[in-house]
């Protein structure tokens, strides 16, 4: 028995909780793309977890443990994508079950809900993430079996207070799911603040090196609600590549170095533009000016994440220009990776966004923050 108690969460992510193979003693573990696992001659699977590729697949293991680990959580589940893993999330409800969620959160997926809450026969409000009374009174009680929240929001950085939601989702007889990809595990753990379900774009911070698209869902208790979304995986086959769940077991083993790294950064890049005479404003959850600053002081630990935006003096047009300069900042979508991106992000949502045009969104990766305060310096200037 270890001697040493109480292992830190860093410690368990960077070994990956010792869990070597087995068989071959490789600290590295190995990839199966086997799409289908041998039986015996009296017909019975060699290890009773694995019998086909659409259902599970050994690779996974390493990463679903870690992050269920990291979750403080019983069980966590890998999917093809983060769209994917909300998706088996909305899709275990039953047609006539409403589902609240905010108006601004990832675009994406807030698109789908309402194409697919309205061809689903299930029920859909929107809620201001701002205003802090809008849950309660969006949630409808015995009819809300959903209240799905983000906190960081992307791209508004509002900030979710999760013990309140969980209250009110549960008062009204619903599921709390927290999309933590902002947040990660590092500075936040919903199922400690009362969260059901949590969900993680894995594209992003898990993986960190913007090399797959991955999903996660964790669960705070494996309960009916849980058995659905697993079937949900394997009977649709929302899958993740063998490949894909190497690199993000592997990209995981760092992620605490990254998030730290690039929240110390984002903080000093935002106290830089606060105020800067060519930005009108900087949206930082870890600025004190910044609605959600409290609560994200009290349920974020040890940062506020590598996300932030910086509103422009001028329009769409300036805002554009901007992006057009930058030099070390790298212009695509997404966001968590070890390298920064800058977006404007109404371009990528388009007509309808509810995202300002003067709004850039930057994530902050690893690099040198000078460099990176010089980038945006010189593209501002
Ligand atoms: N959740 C958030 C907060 C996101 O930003 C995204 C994608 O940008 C998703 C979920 C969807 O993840 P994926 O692109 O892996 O499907």
């Amino acid at each position: 028995m270890s001697k040493v108690k109480n292992l830190s969460p860093e410690t368990k992510n960077a070994q990956a909780l010792h869990q070597f193979e087995a068989t071959t003693g490789a600290l590295s573990p190995a990839i199966y793309p086997s799409s289908t696992f041998v039986r015996d001659e009296n017909y019975q699977l060699t290890n009773a977890q694995h019998s086909y590729g659409r259902a599970e697949n050994p690779g996974y293991i390493v990463a679903e443990k870690v992050l269920a680990e990291l979750e403080g959580a019983p069980a966590a589940l890998l999917f093809s994508s983060g769209t994917a893993a909300a998706m088996a999330v909305v899709q275990s409800l039953r047609p006539g079950d409403q589902i609240v969620a905010p108006k601004i959160m990832y675009w994406g997926l807030r698109n789908w809900l309402i194409k697919f809450c309205d061809i689903w026969g299930l029920g859909l409000e929107l809620f201001d993430a701002a205003d802090s009374d809008a849950l309660a009174n969006t949630v409808k009680q015995g009819k809300t079996k959903l209240v799905w929240i983000e906190t960081p929001c992307n791209p508004s950085w509002d900030i979710i207070d999760i013990a309140v939601a969980a209250e009110i989702a549960h008062a009204a007889g619903a599921r709390l799911a927290v999309d933590s990809t902002v947040a990660t595990p590092v500075l936040t753990q919903p199922i400690k603040h009362g969260a059901d379900i949590v969900v993680h774009s894995a594209t992003k911070y898990l993986n960190g090196h913007c090399d797959i698209v991955a999903g996660a869902v964790v669960t705070a208790s494996q309960d009916e609600f849980w058995e659905r979304v697993c079937e949900m995986r394997t009977d649709g086959g929302a899958i993740l590549g063998s490949f894909e769940a190497f690199l993000l077991q592997r990209g995981m083993r760092t992620l605490f170095l990254r998030i730290r790294k690039a929240c110390e950064s984002a903080l000093t890049l935002a106290e830089h533009f606060d105020g800067h005479a060519g930005v009108e404003a900087v949206i930082y959850p870890g600025l004190p000016s910044h609605p959600g600053h409290t609560v994200a002081r009290r349920q974020m630990d040890g940062g506020f994440g590598g996300m932030l935006c910086i509103q422009v003096k001028g329009g769409a047009d300036d805002a554009l220009k901007i992006v057009k300069r930058c030099e070390v900042f790298t212009r695509a979508t997404s966001f968590g990776g070890v390298e920064s991106l800058i977006e404007h992000r109404y371009s990528i949502e388009g007509e309808g966004s509810p995202v300002p045009r003067d709004w850039l969104r930057l994530s902050i990766g690893i690099e040198s923050v000078d460099d990176l305060i010089a980038d945006l310096e010189q593209a501002i200037e």
